[in-house]
């Protein structure tokens, strides 16, 4: 049966992507905005509004990738709209101290137990690059240990996967890193406690610090038990190695305090992204007092930036934050969630379709898997992503715009109602019928 939903129109998007190519390498500033991993060529995006977006062609969506998670309110929120014009006469850099940079600094402070003192910087790829520096600089030790399935931006020691072998010296992901750089990581699975007790065994004495994503998110949704996390807090702590939380997704989503009050655990240092900036570029790292004294000008951790602490980003942070304290938000954004996710799983079981939807939050993740749970990088059989192009196609022609790659999480939005997510469900149930049919 041929599909009954036509392809939506991507004249002028088509347009613009072969005029883009001559600019761009790949026709993106972004590698994921090609498509590659999905059918169909890149949507060019004129505007958003709420949970909705318009293509250049006129096709409206929901948007489910809330620009990859900073958009917790939706778009063009009505505060940091306002927040960023009334800034915008006073000018949009000095690349001096501003009291708006207090202003932000006070609110995530005074709202966040595990954190002392902070730095901004301009995206989640800097801070925690700069998060790494510093646990080097603290313990003086090089090595560092990451998981296989986390990302943490592209930063030269991070852009390392596994080898293979229980723990391994990490191979590059990426040409122009060098080997040395990539000797420095050690990458091993996620959910192994053999593993890291080993990679402790192996490098004793010489690993700086452990990065974790809050909740791996980046590779699907990868949950990992508390009992891990707090596993890897104990070990982390016996060896004198700094926890890095990396929270530039969970920050300020799984709630003002991120994973760190989710497990209930104290990690050394922790970076920030994405909502933080409420849509602008903003990133930041934090860490105890006496962590963050060896940081430049107070200490020997060299660190900077010209546009670091920009008014504007500033200004939007405050105003988006400043919502997400209010009490019962996240409780809010849980129950919508939670209602959306159950009456797919439902859908799920009653047609006894082979694919799961794993969510934490306001964050969702659908996997083509029997598995009952997906805890490491490994679980994810990369030849069911077909299935999620043909699910992501089908999406799109019905008006639902979900990240173009099937390792990618979904995101919902205080700006989703009730009818948007009601208009989503049914469009879901039917490409899950497109999938499987
Ligand atoms: N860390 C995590 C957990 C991320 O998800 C990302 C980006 O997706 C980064 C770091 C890098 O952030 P940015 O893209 O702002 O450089």
């Amino acid at each position: 049966m041929s599909n009954p939903i036509e392809d939506i129109s991507r004249v002028k998007s088509t347009e613009l992507f072969e005029q883009a190519k001559n600019y761009f390498p790949g026709g993106v500033n972004s590698p994921v905005r090609a498509f590659k991993s999905v059918y169909g060529s890149p949507l060019f995006i004129e505007r958003g509004d709420k949970a909705h977006v318009w293509d250049a062609d006129g096709n409206e969506f929901i948007d489910f990738c809330c620009s990859w998670g900073p958009l917790i309110l939706g778009h063009n929120n009505d505060q940091v709209r306002e927040a960023v014009i009334k800034q915008l006469p006073n000018g949009l850099s000095f690349g001096a101290p501003t009291q708006l940079e207090n202003k932000l600094a006070d609110l995530i402070l005074s709202n966040n137990r595990f954190i002392e003192k902070i730095r901004f910087v301009s995206s989640g790829t800097e801070a925690v690059m700069s998060a790494i520096r510093l646990a080097r600089g603290v313990t003086k030790r090089d090595k560092i240990i990451k998981f296989e399935g986390c990302y943490h931006g592209h930063s030269d020691s991070l852009l390392v996967k596994a080898g293979s072998g229980l723990v391994t010296f990490g191979e590059t992901s990426s040409a122009g890193v060098p080997k040395a750089f990539a000797d420095e990581t050690i990458v091993i699975a996620l959910d192994d406690e053999t593993a890291l007790t080993k990679a402790f065994e192996d490098f004793q004495g010489q690993v700086a610090a452990v990065i974790i994503e809050g909740v791996p998110a980046n590779n699907g949704l990868l949950l990992q038990d508390k009992s891990y996390i707090q596993f890897l807090r104990k070990i982390t702590k016996e060896n004198g190695t700094l926890l890095i939380f990396d929270e530039v997704i969970t920050g300020f989503r799984l709630g003002f305090e991120g994973a760190a009050n989710y497990y209930d655990v104290q990690p050394d240092i922790i970076t920030y992204g994405k909502i933080i900036g409420g849509g602008m570029p903003v990133g930041a790292y934090g860490a105890s007092n006496e962590i963050m004294s060896n940081i430049s000008p107070d200490g020997a951790v060299y660190q900077a930036g010209t546009l670091s602490g920009n008014p504007i980003a500033m200004a939007a942070g405050i105003a988006a934050l400043t919502q997400l304290a209010q009490p019962g938000f996240y409780e809010k954004q849980e129950e919508k969630t939670d209602a959306f996710v159950t009456e797919i799983r439902n859908f799920i079981a009653e047609n006894n379709f082979e694919v799961k939807i794993f969510s934490i939050s306001s964050i969702f993740w659908f996997a083509f898997t029997e598995l009952d749970a997906i805890k490491k990088a490994d679980d994810i059989i990369p030849a069911s992503m077909e299935n999620y192009k043909i699910m992501h196609r089908e999406l799109l022609n019905r008006g639902i715009y979900f990240g173009p790659s099937g390792y990618e999480v979904g995101f919902i939005s205080a700006a989703h109602t009730k009818e948007d997510l009601t208009k989503a469900i049914a469009s879901i149930k039917e490409a899950l019928v497109e999938v499987f049919k």
